[in-house]
């Protein structure tokens, strides 16, 4: 007998029939001797729909009610799937964040998960019933109902898994696991077998769709093994964990990522504390800066030039503005660039996996911009058009076969 958590997302309730597969998928399991927790997302589109119905009435809606307000589309899927589980003849019960003990700060709408209180769920699974938790919600010190920010309930998977020690994680979907590349697009994408965490990070915060970022971090740091797999299908999907057996694949992955914009300074002088004083303005309002280029000075001038989330841009650009030290320099935006990655923790231990990249747009003749490379990830910034051109050319260079 093991204890396992299984996490549906919204495509996998997303009605009736679809309820009924999970219910099925999850009282097999059960029926197998098993403690079975699981944990839902709402149902198919429902959380961008409460969100527009919010904009219809308030351009700025308090963050307090937008939690209330979200939390609800979870409380739904929840209660219907425990009703399809008790339909068939099982014990079910289902848990909204806070009755499954999850507390968390008060940041309402990007909450954090602070600790689990676990006497209700253990006393459920000791009654011996199937327990439903609603995701992506819990309550803050001020007994308010708090989200965790979109995709978080793969999130509240993960917390489970790790605070109960589960057996296993497994994170149903609507693809068959990891794929080295968006298989919707790209029809050579590969399904891979296993990821390190590390790479899925990557992968995850880079814009492959498929696991929640935040949800991989607390993965990694609990050690919780997670499998991600259909909900549609039978086959074994892909295990993400700490460390895979060496593989030839140097590289796991190719994505892109649109949620950007390209920032220069063209001109300021070039004296010390320059990037200090730019990048500390900006990081005082909380905007992230990503791949950063200086040039070498000359005639006392240099350029600085970077990327910021897309949704940053301007707020970037006024702080620019409204540096003395830029007063001289020209501050050029341009919002229709793209980034494009290949992962993989081989790339650490061989050389030429760069240069391979760069060989691919070459020849599909796309001109690079920027280039920002770690140990497991190389990402080039190019025009935004050219971005799904680059990738299938990125991605066949690495996975001729595919
Ligand atoms: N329902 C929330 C969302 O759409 C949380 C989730 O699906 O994980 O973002
Ligand atoms: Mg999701």
């Amino acid at each position: 007998m093991a204890l396992i958590v299984k996490k549906f997302g919204g495509s996998s309730v997303k009605d009736y029939e679809r309820v009924m597969n999970v219910a099925r998928i999850i009282t097999d399991t059960y029926k197998q001797g098993n403690d079975v927790i699981v944990v839902v997302s709402a149902q198919g589109d429902t959380t961008d729909d409460l969100i527009a119905k919010a904009a219809e009435i308030t351009s700025k809606p308090q963050k307090r009610e937008m939690d209330v307000l979200q939390s609800a589309g979870e409380t739904i899927s929840a209660s219907l799937l425990a009703m399809a589980c008790q339909e068939m003849g099982y014990p079910a019960v289902s848990l909204l964040g806070w009755q499954a003990g999850f507390q968390t700060s008060s940041a309402y709408g990007a909450a954090r998960i602070k600790g689990i209180q676990t006497e209700r769920l253990r006393r459920e699974l000791d009654r011996k019933n199937i327990i439903i938790v609603a995701g992506f919600q819990g309550l803050c010190k001020y007994d308010d109902v708090t989200t965790f920010g979109r995709g978080g309930s793969d999130t509240t998977a993960v917390a489970l898994a790790a605070a109960l020690h589960a057996d296993r994680c497994k994170i149903y979907t609507d693809v068959e696991g990891v794929y080295t590349c968006d298989p919707r697009k790209v029809p050579g994408a590969v399904k891979l077998d296993e990821i390190t965490y590390d790479e899925m990070l990557e992968l995850a915060t880079l814009g492959a769709q498929v696991l929640n970022n935040r949800s991989v971090e607390m993965a990694k740091k609990y050690n919780v093994e997670m499998e991600v797999l259909s909900s549609y299908s039978n086959k074994p999907g892909t295990i993400v964990k700490e460390k895979i057996a060496m593989e030839k694949m140097l590289v796991r992955g190719v994505t892109k990522d649109a949620d950007c914009a390209r920032l220069s300074i063209v001109g300021v002088p070039n004296v010390p504390g320059m990037a200090f004083k730019i990048f500390s303005k900006l990081a005082a309002r909380n905007i992230n800066v990503d791949i950063i280029l200086q040039s070498v000075g000359r005639d006392d001038l240099k350029d600085i030039t970077f990327t910021v989330a897309r949704a940053h841009a301007d707020e970037a650009v006024a702080i620019l503005h409204a540096l003395d030290l830029t007063a001289n320099a020209k501050i050029i935006k341009d919002t229709s660039v793209a980034k494009v990655s290949a992962v993989g923790a081989g790339m650490e231990s061989h050389p030429g996996t760069a240069s391979k990249m760069f060989e691919a747009l070459y020849e599909a003749g796309i001109n690079i911009q920027m280039i920002a490379t770690s140990e497991i990830k190389i990402s080039v910034l190019i025009e935004q058009d050219k971005a799904d051109l680059a990738v299938a050319a990125v991605h066949k260079a690495f996975f001729p076969e595919g």
